[in-house]
């Protein structure tokens, strides 16, 4: 059907093919070895075969070969076979003292129908390795190797004489669609005709975005044009393997490339179209992107190197659209899009079945990035509120959020002066006390002092000494916060609760005054 290309690298003739025998582990040549010696085809195969081209280091390696799963057993007594796909699992130890690891052992196969748009109705055992490459996704991980040792069997199907021959070189490369040459010209290219593949199955869509951030290519224009065609169909996909996918594609340094790949090619208004209510919605005179361009452009601009924080800084005005209102034809404003963009966000990242301390994380940031900060004006239990609302170890993923939210507007200057000064500020208050593990009494303490059994009033007391101190701190010492429990124990818990709240609305109605002062700070 293909016309065979065995393309037989020499060593030495080419830099690549030095380094991919080089990085070759020990563990695998022994499995290939193994194989070929009970008179059975091996060959790794697939993104290992890609990586190892491009010199990059693989972080699996799979190995296909015409063995059935029962013959690979054989070989390998301590394998598990798993599932019906052919697929054992052989562990290995690795030489240079690493965790022991597994390496996918596969036999030949093929699939049909996909009736359902994501696995296929029936997966056949095949003899020849081209059938195994041609069910893959893209040509560059539609390659195999073959390594050639001291122990290497001659392979008689398939190979042409010359394949023998030469059998000291290195290893034989089988490459039926073109990959090595797509790799040179840095592009992702389905495999056959776009448009079938991604109607077989849907997330290879997401793949090919995702593999073009990773290795830094372009999608080939069929391939695009086919994803654009059938970008519908990634609703058949579920949350968590598109989840998976965004998350390695919001880990690459092209994430902002990623997420306009996904728009342009139509994907993005399925897997966040509240993120697309955004494209040409203008702002105000302290905007010059649209809502869209300003959150992409706040992607690309985000320092950190955390996904989360990368989504955080994508998602920061998801409710700008709805919360856009142009009161007496002046400026248009957006009074709680923090709020109710955290709320949008939680929804996104349940949808995609995030993992919960992702969505609270991510969600936090959201809620607390409009943070108003004016050096001399703000105090320093004003500080100590933020770091209690958005927790320590939060503190610099903030800070990056707002930076990439300025850089996000076109303001030139990434840390300006203010946010320095926070950053002090924040460094200032770090040992602070913010939470009520951190007060001079603990709960062991008011129970004996009070004389009082396990409750929801020890914690009411608690939360109101809190709000104290983090007014000030000098109150954080034993013997006043014992004098200031009697007092308290005074009060009934439903006043002690009206108390903790009076004073964190109290002081949040200070900072909101604040925030509208300067209407958007910066
Ligand atoms: P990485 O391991 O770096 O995430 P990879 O390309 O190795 O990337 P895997 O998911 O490990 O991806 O899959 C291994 C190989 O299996 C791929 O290189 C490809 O040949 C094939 N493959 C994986 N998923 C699909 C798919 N959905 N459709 C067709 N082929 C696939
Ligand atoms: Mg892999």
């Amino acid at each position: 059907m293909y016309i065979l290309a065995v393309i037989i690298i020499i060593l030495g003739a080419n830099d690549s093919a030095v380094f991919a025998i080089m990085q070759t582990p020990d563990y695998i040549k022994n499995i290939v070895e193994k194989l070929e010696q009970a008179g059975f085809e091996a060959y790794i195969v697939g993104g290992c075969v890609r990586d190892l081209l491009m010199a990059r280091q693989p972080k699996d390696w799979d190995v296909t070969t015409n063995a059935r799963p029962e013959k690979i057993l054989e070989i390998f007594p301590d394998g598990k076979y798993k599932n019906d796909f052919g697929t054992v699992l052989v562990p290995v130890k690795p030489a240079n003292g690493e965790a022991e690891d597994v390496v996918e052992v596969t036999t030949y196969r093929s699939e049909q129908g996909y009736s359902d748009r994501r696995h296929p109705d029936q997966v056949r055992f095949e003899d020849s390795l081209e059938k195994d490459l041609s069910r893959r996704d893209f040509t560059v991980n539609a390659m195999a190797l073959r390594l050639i040792t001291h122990n290497s069997q001659p392979v008689t199907q398939m190979r042409d004489k010359k394949s023998y021959e030469l059998r000291d070189a290195s290893y034989e490369l089988i490459d039926l669609f073109g990959g090595a040459k797509d790799l040179k010209k840095k592009v992702i290219r389905a495999v056959g005709e776009p448009e079938d593949r991604f109607k077989e199955d849907a997330l290879r869509m997401m793949r090919a975005v995702r593999l073009a951030c990773q290795l830094g290519f372009m999608l080939e224009p069929k391939t695009e044009r086919g994803i654009v065609k059938m970008a519908g169909s990634i609703k058949f996909i579920s949350g968590e393997r598109l989840r998976d996918e965004l998350i390695k594609i919001l880990e690459t340094d092209k994430a902002y490339e990623g997420i306009m790949m996904l728009h342009e090619f139509k994907l993005l208004q399925y897997l966040m179209p509240e993120l697309e209510r955004g494209v040409g919605v203008a702002q105000n005179r302290h905007h010059i992107y649209t809502v869209f361009n300003h959150s992409v452009l706040s992607l690309k601009h985000t320092p950190s190197k955390k996904w989360q924080v990368k989504l955080a800084s994508l998602l920061h005005d998801i409710a700008k659209p709805q919360t856009k209102r142009i009161s007496s034809g002046q400026e248009a404003t957006f009074y709680n899009h923090d709020i109710i963009g955290a709320r949008v966000t939680e929804k996104i990242m349940r949808r995609l079945k995030f993992a919960g301390q992702d969505i609270e994380k991510v969600t936090s940031l959201v809620r607390n990035h409009m943070f108003y900060y004016n050096v001399g004006e703000v105090t320093e239990s004003s500080v100590r509120r933020l770091v209690r609302k958005v927790g320590e170890e939060n503190l610099a993923d903030l800070i990056a959020l707002r930076v990439a939210d300025r850089l996000g507007s076109g303001v030139p200057k990434a840390k300006p002066y203010k946010l320095r000064h926070l950053e002090y500020m924040m460094e200032k208050v770090r040992h602070d006390a913010v939470s009520v593990k951190m007060l001079a009494i603990n709960g062991d303490d008011l129970m004996k002092l009070l004389g009082i059994a396990p409750g929801p009033k020890i914690g009411a007391i608690l939360d109101v000494l809190l709000s104290e101190v983090i007014e000030d701190q000098k109150l954080n010492d034993q013997k006043y916060l014992e004098t200031r429990s009697l007092e308290l124990n005074k009060m009934d818990l439903k006043e002690l609760r009206e108390k903790a709240k009076e004073k964190i609305e109290e002081k949040k109605m200070e900072d909101d005054e604040e925030i509208k002062k300067e209407f958007y700070v910066k």
